[in-house]
């Protein structure tokens, strides 16, 4: 059975992770008005993941015996200013989730709640990969100062990503 105060941080996570999903499909959008096609592409793959994440606290309430509660989720931004900026605007938010999986995991801590400690570390090692993913993005843009050739081709090769549910492996 999940502690009160783990339950209610485990939702608030829930929401954050839909907002994610959000912010990431209007970027999408946002990125097919500029006509960048693969950026809009790596969007909604990024939302879709969100997704999963959000699926995975989902599931994981449920098997601890405790209660899903969903809350609004806040509007986003429709416009980011620039490519650059939206994704310097990634970063700054997946080093908030990041922040966030770090609270959840002294909250595990100081309740000895060592089942969710242990479905919590995904999430630490997740959040590296997609730190790590924009930043190398972010280091590609500021190569080419995010135009010409250089964004066409960023472009076309952030087309190619696909979705692949990585909350489905080792469960
Ligand atoms: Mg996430």
């Amino acid at each position: 059975m999940l502690k009160e105060k783990m339950e209610k941080a485990l939702n608030e996570q829930i929401n954050k992770e839909l907002y994610s999903a959000y912010l990431y499909y209007s970027m999408s959008a946002y990125s097919e008005s500029l006509g960048m096609a693969g950026i809009a592409n790596w969007m909604k793959i990024q939302a879709q993941e969100e997704l999963t994440h959000a699926n995975k606290f989902f599931d994981y309430i449920h098997e601890r015996d405790g209660k899903v509660t969903l809350t609004a989720i806040d509007a986003v931004d429709t416009e980011f200013g620039s490519v650059k900026e939206m994704f310097e605007k990634v970063l700054a938010h997946e080093q908030f989730v990041s922040e966030s999986i770090n609270k959840l995991v002294d909250i595990s801590i100081e309740l000895s709640d060592h089942a969710s400690r242990s479905m919590l570390m995904w999430f630490v090692d997740e959040q590296v990969e997609e730190e790590a993913n924009v930043q190398e993005i972010l280091d590609q843009l500021a190569m080419f100062d995010a135009k010409g050739h250089g964004l066409f081709m960023l472009d076309k090769d952030l087309g190619g990503r696909t979705f692949v549910d990585e909350t489905a492996s080792g469960e």
